[in-house]
């Protein structure tokens, strides 16, 4: 199984954490654009992170005729049914911002106690082959909504989520504590388990 594969994800750092594991295992990781397909955008229209991430994997793998890995990722909270889910990114409209975002969970959990305040953070990243092949790894970080923005590290919902275990947010712990137990990390060290028992 050596070879490159195509990320869907444009950001770096994303791709340089799915590269240290793919690597192990013999597999680069190209993006897009060095694969000849820089402005293939797939609509993510799933309702599930495994639907999501399969449909970005598959139209990347049939484009290019390569591997192709997809991750999807968002938060769910416990006292409002496991929303925003696969509409995180989109939460407070079309023109969403982490701010607008951030807003709108806090306002909706306004009245919630401590002790209903749970949340998740998932990753489901999905590695498609062209001959059918397809792996699906899903991670998750269990945590709490905090009752207002802390940190400023890291991105997105990072200052409201206080991962279980710490007394601080995604954006107050350091990059490595981050890495350490992430939705992503776990995803990735599932993803690693599957390649091996793939070889
Ligand atoms: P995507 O899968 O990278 O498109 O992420 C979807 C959305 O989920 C992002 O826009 C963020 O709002 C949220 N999200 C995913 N992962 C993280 C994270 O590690 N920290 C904070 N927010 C995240």
């Amino acid at each position: 199984m050596k070879g490159k594969i195509v990320a869907a994800t444009g950001n770096k750092h994303k791709i340089v954490e799915i590269e240290r594991i793919t690597k192990q295992f013999g597999l680069d990781v190209i993006t897009k654009a060095e694969a000849g397909v820089p402005d293939l955008d797939v609509e993510e229209n799933g309702t599930t992170f495994e639907e999501n991430s399969k449909i970005k994997a598959e139209a990347i793998m049939l484009a290019t005729g390569m591997p192709a890995i997809a991750d999807d990722s968002g938060i769910e909270v416990d006292a409002l049914d496991g929303a925003p889910g696969v509409y995180s990114a989109r939460f407070s409209g079309e023109d969403a911002t982490d701010e607008s975002n951030n807003e709108k969970l806090l306002e909706l959990l306004k009245d919630v106690p401590d002790e209903n305040r749970g949340a998740r953070f998932v990753s489901v990243i999905t590695l498609c082959y062209p001959d059918g092949r397809t792996l699906v790894a899903r991670g998750e970080c269990p945590g709490a909504i905090n009752r207002a923005p802390l940190g400023t590290n890291g991105f997105g919902y990072d200052p409201l989520f206080v991962p279980e275990g710490f007394e601080r947010t995604y954006a107050q712990i350091t990059a490595e504590e981050k890495n350490d137990i992430s939705h992503r990390a776990n995803a990735l060290r599932k993803l690693k388990e599957l390649l091996e028992k793939a070889e």
